[in-house]
C-alpha cells in the first residue's frame, strides 16, 4: 500500500467512525421535546356519524394538547407519517348503536348496568317462552301439512274427489300458508330477539369490564363511572406504531381518548391521578394536560 493510499483509507476510517459517533449521539439525545413525531390518518370507518375531515381535526386538536405547554407542536401530520391513526367500528360500537337504535339508555353507570342486566334477564325469558311456543307451532304444522299431502296422495290414487273434499282439502291448504307465514314471522322475531340479546351481551360485558376496574372509586363516592381507553388502543410492533380508535361518542370525548393514546406514542405510561389525561379512564371531557400530565412529558423530555 502506498503512503498516499494509507493517509485515504485512515482518512475514511476516521470519517465513517464521526458518522457513527453523530448518529449515536443525535439517536441517544432523541426526544420528544426536541423531535416532531408525524402521524396518519389511515382508515375512517363510515358507519361512524364522523367524516375524514371531521376525525382528522380532532387528531389535531389531540396532538396540540401536547404541544400547548412547550409551545410547540410535538406531532404533525405527515402523509407518510409514523404513527397510522385508524377509527375502527368493531363488533362493540356495533352492538351499542344497533341497542340504541330500538331506544335502549345505556351510560357507563351501575344504574344502567342493573337496568340491562334485569333487561337482559326478562328478555332471555322472553326467548325461551317464544322459542316453545314457535317449536310446539311447527310440530303441528308438519302434523297437518303431512295429513293433508297423505289426503291428496290418497284423492290422486283413487280418482275424481268429490266437490266438498275438494273445497276442504283447499280450505286446508290456505290455513297452511297462512300458517306457515306466521311461523316465518315468529322464526323473525325469534331471530331479532336472539340478536337483542347477543348485543346486550357484548354492552353488558364492557360496562361490567369498567365497573370491577373502577370499582373502589365506585364505592366511595357513587359517581357515573370512567370508561376504560378500550375506546382507543396505541401499538408499537415490528417498527409499527398504529393507534386505533374503537368508538364515538362525542368529539370532546375523542379528542381525549385521542390525546390518551398519542400520550403513548410519546412513551407515557399511565398516571394515578384522576384528573390525568393519561389515566387509565376517562374521567372528564377536558381537552387540555393536568398539571400530572405536564411533569409527566417534562420528565419524558429530560430523560
Ligand atoms: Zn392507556
Amino acid at each position: 500500500m502506498t503512503r498516499i493510499s494509507k493517509i485515504i483509507s485512515w482518512k475514511f476510517f476516521f470519517l465513517i467512525s464521526l458518522l457513527i459517533m453523530l448518529c449515536f449521539i443525535f439517536l441517544w439525545s432523541s426526544k420528544p421535546c426536541e423531535d416532531t413525531l408525524t402521524y396518519r390518518i389511515g382508515k375512517v370507518d363510515d358507519r361512524f356519524d364522523l367524516s375524514r375531515q371531521e376525525f382528522a381535526l380532532a387528531v389535531k386538536m389531540a396532538a396540540a394538547m401536547w404541544g400547548k405547554p412547550l409551545g410547540r407542536n410535538i406531532f404533525r401530520e405527515d402523509f407518510r407519517g409514523a404513527i397510522e391513526i385508524n377509527l375502527v367500528y368493531d363488533y362493540r360500537q356495533e352492538a351499542l348503536d344497533k341497542l340504541r337504535k330500538i331506544n335502549f339508555k345505556i351510560d357507563n353507570t351501575k344504574n344502567s348496568y342493573d337496568d340491562l342486566k334485569a333487561r337482559l334477564e326478562k328478555l332471555k325469558a322472553e326467548h325461551d317462552q317464544k322459542s316453545a311456543l314457535l317449536s310446539n307451532d311447527f310440530n303441528s304444522h308438519n302434523l297437518r301439512m303431512s295429513t293433508f299431502n297423505k289426503n291428496v296422495e290418497y284423492w290422486n290414487r283413487n280418482g275424481r274427489m268429490m266437490e266438498s273434499v275438494h273445497k276442504s282439502l283447499m280450505q286446508e291448504k290456505d290455513e297452511l300458508n297462512s300458517l306457515q307465514e306466521k311461523l316465518k314471522r315468529g322464526q323473525d322475531d325469534l331471530r331479532r330477539l336472539t340478536d337483542t340479546i347477543n348485543d346486550l351481551v357484548v354492552v353488558i360485558n364492557e360496562i361490567a369490564t369498567n365497573i370491577n376496574l373502577d370499582l373502589v372509586k365506585y364505592q366511595n363516592t357513587g359517581d357515573s363511572l370512567g370508561r376504560e381507553f378500550c375506546e382507543g388502543f396505541y401499538e408499537s410492533r415490528n417498527g409499527k406504531q398504529t393507534i386505533n380508535i374503537y368508538q364515538f361518542d362525542n368529539n370532546k370525548r375523542l379528542i381525549r381518548v385521542l390525546a390518551h393514546e398519542l400520550g403513548h406514542a410519546l412513551k407515557l405510561n399511565h398516571s394515578a391521578d384522576p384528573s390525568a389525561v393519561m389515566y387509565r379512564l376517562i374521567q372528564s371531557e377536558a381537552i387540555e394536560l393536568s398539571p400530572d400530565d405536564f411533569s409527566a412529558l417534562q420528565n419524558r423530555c429530560n430523560n
